[in-house]
Formats: structure tokens, sequence, C-alpha cells
């Protein structure tokens, strides 16, 4: 799908037509430039790849939320110490993926 960017904002806008007006900063359609095919095609790469970091923040979210119930059982020493460890490392990730994320956001990559 061609994908046109709005010259006094950045936004980016999927369509056969650049919009009416910017939904971001209410600039005019002819504010509007189509993007290069190839920079196009890296604007969807990077939605992907941040798609999968929002299902993985999701993911680590739910390990979470299992390890806090074997933690609650308490069953026994090594099993508390692994529930810990899945905590941890979970918190641990999503904290990279949100950095990350930031990173992108930061270059534009957020499309
Ligand atoms: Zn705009």
């Amino acid at each position: 799908m061609k994908k046109w960017r709005c010259s006094v904002c950045g936004y980016v806008h999927d369509g056969d037509n650049p919009p009416t007006f910017c939904p971001k900063c209410n600039a005019a359609a002819e504010k509007f430039n189509e993007i290069p095919a190839e920079e196009s095609a890296l604007i969807e790469r990077a939605r992907k790849t941040n798609h999968c970091h929002v299902q993985l923040l999701a993911l680590l979210e739910e390990v979470k939320k299992v390890a806090a119930v074997g933690l609650a059982d308490e069953l026994d020493p090594p099993c508390v110490a692994l529930f810990r460890k899945a905590t941890q490392t979970a918190h641990e990730l999503q904290q990279a993926i949100k950095a990350e994320l930031a990173g992108h956001m930061g270059k534009g990559k957020w499309g």
C-alpha cells in the first residue's frame, strides 16, 4: 500500500491518496509527499518488529502472573527460587523491550 508523509509533522498515512487533512497537525493534503517504495517497505518491517515487541511484553506479563501463583503456593525452596528468577527475568526483558521501543520512536521508526 502507498504511504504518504506529512511534511509538517512527519505523520505517515497509508492509502492510495493522501488524507484531506493531517489527523495529527491538520495540514492540507498538498503538504503530503509520497514515500518511495523502498522506504515504505522499511516502515512495514519496523511496524512488524514493533508488533513483536508488544506481543513479547504481553507474554512476559503472563510469565509474571504465572510465577506469582507459584510464589504464593511456596511448595519448596527450589520452586520459589525458580519463580523468583522467572519474575526477575521477565521484568528485565520488559525493561529492555521498553527501552528498544523508546529508541524506535525517537528515530521515527513507529509509523
Ligand atoms: Zn501533519
